[in-house]
């Protein structure tokens, strides 16, 4: 393919005066398979309306273009206005919208540009903006798949079940809403320039219904933020010290309740015990009233 072709992607970028920014995560790919591998996991059927942050030049959003019936793509760098103009001329499905993915309202943008569609997230990410994305795109609540290439690091965390090193906070609110599903991984040497870290591209599937019941997700999130703020000390130590109302006896009597260890830490919890922790706090918080 010709936009990851090195020597073509120089010629491009000179040609219109471009200068990489880093602050911006500009890695553009530069192997083939990358963004053919990416679109196909990302758009298995054709009638999907698909969202891309970031299309930098555009070699995603070319195979995006191909499978998907519309392609809609927000880039906040204004320089690669002309080239993209260039790049993408003969993709009718494809529109883009220049701004930053952060500051808009990305469910009524999807509805404005993707109308009935059914609708996907298809990316190759910033990578200093991962997170803060990824919850947008979740908390849009509009998109059946969520497929991005993001630092491998990261990745490993979204993926991990209890018990791993990389289990966090992060991790237990995407799997609430999602199903993670790590891809495959893509080495430095497939990007101009090439980024000090591995790459992973990960598929995110909403789920029906969270993999488990909790009476106040408010609670229970306020509950995972906690436990992992202080991930060396008990739960019962980062329960009582960082939620304002819920007593060390109340956390030790709600975690006993449940049948766990009153001695246990977050990381070995599921989120299913995470749940089952989050219900019975409020009860007996309630109850002591
Ligand atoms: N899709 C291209 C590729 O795979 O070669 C470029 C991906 S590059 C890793 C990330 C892109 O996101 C860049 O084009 C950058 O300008 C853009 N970007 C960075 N922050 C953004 C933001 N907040 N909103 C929209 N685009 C952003």
């Amino acid at each position: 393919m010709e936009l990851t072709n090195t020597a073509y992607i120089r010629e491009l970028l000179e040609r219109h005066g471009f200068r990489f920014s880093k602050s911006l995560g500009q890695n553009f790919l530069t192997a083939a398979w990358v963004p053919e591998d990416i679109a196909a996991a990302g758009v298995p059927e054709e009638d999907l309306g698909v969202l891309e942050v970031g299309p930098g030049i555009g070699c995603l959003t070319r195979e995006l273009s191909k499978r998907a019936e519309k392609v809609v793509s927000i880039e906040l760098d204004r320089a690669l206005k002309p080239i993209l103009a260039e790049t993408l001329a003969d993709c009718p499905n494809v529109e883009i919208v220049y701004g930053d993915a952060l500051k808009l309202d990305l469910a009524a943008l999807a509805e404005d540009k993707l109308g009935g569609l059914k609708k996907a997230v298809c990316a190759n990410l910033p990578y200093n903006v991962t997170s803060p994305l990824l919850t947008a795109f979740i908390e849009a609540d509009c998109f059946d798949t969520i497929t991005v290439m993001i630092q491998r690091e990261v990745a490993r965390r979204i993926c991990a079940g209890s018990g791993c090193a990389d289990y966090g906070a992060f991790g237990i609110f995407v799997q609430w809403h999602m199903e993670a599903e790590l891809l495959f991984d893509v080495p430095p040497s497939c990007f101009m320039p090439q980024p000090k870290v591995t790459s992973s591209v990960i598929r995110l599937k909403r789920r029906g219904r969270p993999p488990a019941q909790a009476e106040d997700e408010g609670l229970l999130f306020r509950i995972v933020r906690a436990a992992f703020n202080q991930r060396r000390k008990t739960l019962v130590n980062a329960l009582s010290s960082q939620l304002g109302k819920v007593t060390k006896e109340q956390a030790e009597r709600a975690i006993a309740n449940c049948g766990f260890d009153t001695r246990i830490r977050g990381e070995a919890l599921d989120i299913g015990g995470f749940a089952k922790i989050s219900d019975e706090i409020g009860r007996i918080v309630q109850a002591d009233l």
